[in-house]
């Protein structure tokens, strides 16, 4: 069996161009321009790369992007102030603070100072109990984009039996509440977890969200089985020339697609899904703010 592969570039162009055509409906019919603001403390070169490219992709789907680049040793109230001043911004309807947070600051308590309704990574306290209890909230990006991804190949997804493999609160814990708000029967596997090939086996979905490059090899894979790899790791290519590198999965690509029936890449899987799907969040924080209707498919 060769497994269809799940397109993430592609789907996620898809999506910001549903994002674009709402957000221009938007500016027509409302006079409303939805905004985005980022907040970067440090230099981080990683989250200046991810800050530079959400910044970019704001502003070509028509939305309002701010960026406010703090200072590394910038003080927990100087950057409580910022958000603060976000937060009673009527032009700006999503508001990210880029982690990590240099160490000095409660990375807690600066989340849940993000007014709930702007925050659009969907890790506000409040947005994680809602998320859990089954109610309206924001769903963190990097999930939502899993799910939609699922939902554009299965369909429903109700009844299967999905695996998620992590349990950060940033990726597998939200992805476990997402599924079984999909009628999946759900199992989240972690660093504790006794014979994990085995949980994994009998898995319809497999998310992988671990951090650990192709941990996942193909013999853990139920026949037919869709894998979604949300695992980034960047390891040495010294085949490629000095000094180069290459991004892999959690999951062993090809010997997994050998046996799955879907499987997402690295790169171009789950990657840039998480960027349409924050852009999509800052349109229904908007629409939710302005009390119109939310884009159907854009949401959990
Ligand atoms: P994390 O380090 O916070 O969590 C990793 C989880 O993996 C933990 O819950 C741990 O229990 C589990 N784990 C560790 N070793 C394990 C093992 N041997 N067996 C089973 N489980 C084990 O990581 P995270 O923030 O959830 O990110 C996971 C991966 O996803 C990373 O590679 C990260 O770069 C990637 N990621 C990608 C995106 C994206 O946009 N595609 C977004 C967020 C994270």
């Amino acid at each position: 069996m060769s497994a269809t592969v799940i397109d993430g570039k592609a789907f996620a162009a898809k999506v910001r161009g549903q994002v674009a055509e709402h957000v221009t409906r938007l500016k027509d019919k409302h006079e409303i321009t939805p905004g985005l603001a980022v907040v970067l403390v440090g230099e981080d070169p990683a989250s200046q790369v991810y800050v530079r490219s959400k910044g970019k992709m704001t502003v070509e789907v028509g939305m309002k992007s701010v960026e406010h680049k703090l200072d590394a040793d910038t003080s927990e109230a100087d950057l409580l102030a910022v958000i603060d001043k976000l937060n009673n911004d009527a032009s700006i309807h999503g508001i990210l603070v880029q982690l990590p947070l240099p160490g000095h600051l409660n990375e807690d308590l600066v989340i849940n100072s993000i007014d709930p309704a702007k925050d659009v990574d969907g890790f506000h306290i409040s947005n994680v109990g809602l998320l859990g209890t089954g109610q309206k909230s924001m769903v963190p990006c990097t999930p939502l984009g899993c799910l939609m991804m699922l939902r554009d190949h299965h369909g429903s997804l109700s009844g299967m039996d999905a695996v998620v493999i992590g349990r950060s609160n940033i990726v597998g814990k939200p992805m476990a509440q997402l599924l079984l708000g999909d009628s999946c029967t759900v199992t989240i596997a972690h660093s504790r977890t006794k014979d994990l090939p085995e949980v994994v086996k009998r898995a319809d979905i497999v998310v992988a969200a671990v951090g650990r490059p192709e941990m996942v090899p193909g013999d853990w894979i139920k026949p037919g089985a869709t894998v979604i790899d949300v695992g980034i790791n960047r390891l040495d290519a010294p085949e490629k020339g000095e000094g180069k590198t290459r991004l892999v999965g959690d999951v062993e690509y090809d010997s997994c697609a050998a046996v799955a029936g879907a499987i997402s890449p690295v790169p171009g899987g789950v990657g840039p899904m998480t960027i349409a799907c924050l852009l999509a969040n800052t349109l229904t924080a908007c629409c939710r703010a302005n009390g119109l209707e939310e884009p159907a498919g854009l949401t959990a």
